[in-house]
């Protein structure tokens, strides 16, 4: 049989035209011509050379005169079978091109020379798992599930400090008993180096980790040492669930709650759906795990989809850190106009003179986050975003946090010359603050300014830990992860700022920030406390979260997600749609509108709703106006939109105009 056509997915295919395309194999280079393997071709009138993956090869092609393919990139083929299916299943449920969803699975390009890097994982000598009573029975259950061989799902509900790390190393244990491999995703890499280390020194050269702040070389290290089988465990960020390892036994998300799990830009997946896909195919199991855990998960553990484990008592069996709360509207009044309270502030004073640490929390970074005239109340507006520039002592700059546009301040309105206010605090405000009250005190500022270099989180924590300052205060980088047996004393210095945004998702945001940053205060032996600030110390997610009660906010949450059909009830898909020229953003969120409303006639479960301008409207000078479709998310829905979606592509309306739906959206 003479196998001359390869069926190829193409780089340069957008989403209205992706579709398999055939070229002619030299006759020379049937040998190489296998599924799986990347090659070079001829595309489009000028037969610009782009990158394909072949998917199957064929006799012969239903089409005329066919080009030949120009070159091989692979000797070997990189993916198999399973990550082609994977792919296709990801076009119709992410709505993204076959070629983007198998980019994801690929290492990076490198030459094939190169050495591989010798890895320096040490196991440590005594590594042995002793799991106290309460991990022991959770365990004893998750091992039964792993050990069935059948694809099982289970929700791991442990409070902060209960150690469901150790649960996961002794699943691990088993898992490479069983002659199984296991993934464990975690939200960040950089913030979780402590739980990197506790792998590496269990399983040693075994363990590989996989995140996409690696250099090329060390990804493309990573993943030949995870293809070849030389690796059992890998421990990485979201992309890791698509980890090249064979025979996967379990998947492990940590924080499963975490936005960071959903991608952003194409393919536009949710690391636990695509865990789900492979635990299916392999009969593993997937552990999903939190402290708080998405109300999506905890309403499917609920109603039966996961299996449900609970972790109740703290590893040192002490309770909780008890929370103090601090009503900011009362220290004004009594003329106390500083960010930190008088709560706050006597309890530093404790720790400063006891010895002990603090960690203080607050969702901004730079100095001040609105500048405006206290004259005729002009702002500083980004002239390509529609968001109000943030102002940074640091170099004196006002700072576009969107596109990093920047201008220099002066004291003064560039309109009437009037005197400038600067409201609100960030990070850096907080810094000086802090140094007022406590001079000569050691703080580390922990954001997006102190951290741009390599290694930088590494270098600040381990600075902490041995005790070269008092005070971590950070962005949302010091929440979560972070085990310091020398904290007795967490600040939650504004617990409003995430809760008033416009967003179903706001309350469950901010209760797990709350709980999972408090949960950092008492995890030694010292007993801990916190302090919650907020102008309104009356919001029920506040007080919730003030007494850590998790089950309190789901029953409240899941009421009002009932209530309004909102997920996970119902299930919410995006149609963005984005072009520098806003009429033309408006005119085609309309037409879409109109063409979905046609297709979804009489089918009152499926509700539209928008066109509306996106929470930030414009970035970088291009408008954002999104439709939510509101429903039950199944492949006849997918369909529909994918296909209303091309056809608008199509549209002479749609040049300039970039659209994309967006299953999972998070916001
Ligand atoms: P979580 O991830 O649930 O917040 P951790 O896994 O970080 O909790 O555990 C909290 C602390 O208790 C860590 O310092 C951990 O080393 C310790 N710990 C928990 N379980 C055990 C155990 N079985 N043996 C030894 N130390 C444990
Ligand atoms: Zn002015
Ligand atoms: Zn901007």
């Amino acid at each position: 049989m003479n196998r001359s056509v390869a069926k190829i997915a193409l780089s340069a295919a957008t989403y209205h035209i992706d579709k398999p395309y055939d070229y002619l194999i030299p006759s020379s280079d049937t040998e190489l011509a296998l599924p799986g393997v990347r090659v070079m071709v001829p595309f489009g009138r000028g037969n610009k050379k782009i990158e394909g993956v072949i998917l199957s090869v064929v006799t012969e092609s239903q089409y005329g005169k066919l080009k030949s393919i120009a070159s091989f990139v692979d000797e070997k083929p990189l993916l198999n079978d399973e990550n082609i299916k994977l792919a296709f299943w990801m076009s119709d449920r992410f709505f993204c091109t076959v070629y983007d969803a198998l980019r994801v699975m690929l290492p990076a390009k490198m030459s094939p020379k190169r050495k591989i890097k010798e890895r320096e994982y040490k196991k440590a000598a005594d590594s042995e798992i002793i799991l106290n009573d309460e991990q022991n029975k959770v365990y004893n259950e998750l091992e039964k599930l792993l050990d069935n061989k059948k694809p099982e799902a289970a929700l791991l509900y442990g409070i902060t400090g209960s150690g469901k790390t150790q649960v996961y190393l002794k699943l691990i244990e088993k898992t490479l008993q069983l002659g199984k491999s296991a993934i464990v995703l975690v939200p960040e890499i950089a913030l979780t180096p402590q739980t990197v280390k506790i792998f590496s020194s269990h399983f040693g050269q075994a363990v590989a980790v996989f995140h996409s702040a690696l250099a090329t070389g060390q990804r493309h290290d990573e993943w030949t040492r995870i293809h070849s089988g030389e690796v059992r465990v890998v421990i990485g960020t979201r992309s890791a669930v698509f980890a090249p390892l064979s025979d996967i036994g379990l998947i492990v998300i940590d924080e499963e709650q975490e936005h960071t799990y959903k991608s952003e830009s194409s393919p536009r997946y949710h690391a636990r759906e695509i865990a789900k896909y492979r635990v299916t195919k392999s009969n593993a199991l997937l552990l999903l795990s939190s402290a708080t855990p998405s109300v999506d998960s905890m309403y499917a553990a609920k109603t039966g989809k996961y299996k449900l484990f609970h972790l109740l008592n703290r590893y040192n069996e002490k309770g909780l850190p008890p929370v103090l709360i601090a009503d900011m509207k009362t220290e004004l009044a009594n003329g106390n106009g500083t960010t930190i309270s008088s709560v706050l502030r006597s309890e530093l004073e404790k720790n400063l003179s006891s010895g002990e640490q603090s960690i203080l929390f607050i969702n901004r970074r730079g100095t001040s986050p609105l500048v405006a005239c206290g004259e005729c109340g002009y702002t500083f507006k980004c002239r390509n975003c529609s968001v109000s520039m943030t102002y940074h002592s640091a170099n004196g700059r006002l700072l576009c946090h969107y596109c990093g546009f920047s201008l220099k301040t002066s004291d003064n309105c560039p309109e009437c010359s009037g005197k400038l206010k600067f409201i609100g605090a960030g990070t850096q405000k907080i810094e000086a603050e802090l140094l007022d009250i406590f001079p000569g005190t050691g703080i580390i500022r922990m954001d997006a300014d102190t951290t741009t270099r390599k290694d930088s989180h590494d270098k600040l924590l381990s600075s902490f830990r041995k005790k070269e300052a008092q005070i971590l205060l950070g962005t949302q980088m010091v929440t979560k992860g972070l085990d310091f047996e020398n904290v007795t004393l967490v600040g939650v210095l504004s617990a409003d700022l995430s809760l008033y945004m416009s967003d179903y998702r706001a309350n469950e945001k901010s209760f797990s920030l709350i709980t999972q940053v408090v949960g950092r205060s008492g995890r030694g032996e010292k007993p801990g406390r916190a302090v919650i600030q907020t102008f309104t110390p009356g919001h029920k997610v506040i007080s919730l979260a003030s007494k850590q009660d998790y089950d309190g906010f789901y029953e409240s949450e899941i009421a009002l997600r009932k209530a309004l059909g909102s997920p996970p009830v119902n299930d919410l898909i995006a149609v963005n749609i984005i072009s520098p020229d806003e009429s033309k953003v408006i005119k085609s969120s309309v037409a879409i509108k109109n063409a979905l409303q046609n297709y979804f006639r009489g089918i009152k479960e499926i509700k539209l709703l928008g066109p509306a301008p996106a929470v930030v409207s414009k970035v970088s000078n291009k408008y954002r106006y999104r439709l939510l479709i509101n429903c039950a998310n199944n492949k006849k829905v997918r369909e529909t939109i994918a296909h209303t979606v091309r056809e608008f592509m199509r549209d002479s309306l749609c040049r300039g105009v970039t659209v994309f739906a967006d299953a999972d959206t998070y916001d």
